[in-house]
């Protein structure tokens, strides 16, 4: 029997991908500047994110559709996909979660958009965007939140999650502070997690109730006793505290901390 041309297509592109990978891996992104990969159907939106990136020192390529785009981000992850939400072929949302299904490691992803309702956000966030961003934006911010998002996402370590002092393990749930181990719980650990995927921004409180929840948020006030047993194992053995309290808007972590 003759082999299946659509195997060894598909072992090869496996071996492209995990060439690539090993590329992405040995780019250290502070020596060497980001890859970032923008998908993006206004030419002149890519013109000017092109621009601003590669004045930084950045490399940045393009794909004008969302088939395009998932193809580019699979063939060799970038360092932070910022990724438009309406485009043709395959939508942003659709190709995220198309991306996190297939990919092996986590490719960062900054979504970018003109709608700026909360539910459209969390719909961003249940596809699996890291950071949202609402159009228009100053290049500038664009420019801080994939440095943060790529440093939080740190290349060749897949499943690590780093803010400050604080790391988190997703692929064994296990988190540390000045390499010293948190004990955490379960949902203390879900809010943590929450917290340090949507660094350097505030969750509100409604964005975190529907994090750990979904629909099926306990009445009453869930999150103060979790919050207060994510503080005593987070923030009470160390000199200074991590989780914030940004009045009228929710927590955030400190990254400085
Ligand atoms: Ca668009």
């Amino acid at each position: 029997m003759p082999p299946d041309p659509s195997n060894r297509k598909s072992t090869q592109g496996a071996a492209a991908a995990a060439e690539a990978r090993d590329r992405a891996a040995a780019r250290a992104p502070d020596a060497s500047g980001l890859s970032v990969l923008v998908v993006e159907d206004s030419l002149p939106l890519r013109r000017g994110v092109a621009e601003l990136f590669e004045r930084h020192g950045h490399r940045a390529d393009f794909a004008a559709d969302g088939r395009t785009g998932l193809r580019l981000a699979l063939a060799s992850p970038p360092d932070v996909l910022v990724l438009d939400l309406g485009l043709p072929g395959l939508d942003g949302l659709a190709l995220c979660a198309q991306l996190r299904a297939q990919c092996d490691r986590h490719v960062p992803v900054l979504m970018l958009t003109a709608r700026d309702t909360l539910a459209d956000k969390l719909a961003g966030f249940d596809a699996g965007a890291d950071d949202y961003l609402v159009k228009p934006f100053a290049g500038d911010e664009l420019l801080a939140r994939c440095l943060a998002l790529s440093r939080r996402h740190r290349v060749g370590e897949p499943h690590a999650l780093v803010v400050g002092s604080l790391r988190i393990d997703r692929r064994t749930g296990l988190a540390s502070r000045h390499g010293r181990p948190l004990a955490l719980t379960a949902l203390p650990y879900r809010l943590l997690l929450a917290l340090a995927e949507a660094w350097p921004r505030a969750l509100t409180r409604s964005e975190l109730v529907q994090r750990l929840w979904g629909e099926e948020a306990p009445p009453s006030d869930p999150l103060r006793s979790h919050l207060y047993l994510l503080r005593r194992v987070l923030d009470r053995p160390f000199e200074r505290p991590m989780l914030l309290t940004v009045q009228g808007v929710g927590f955030r972590l400190d990254g400085d901390a």
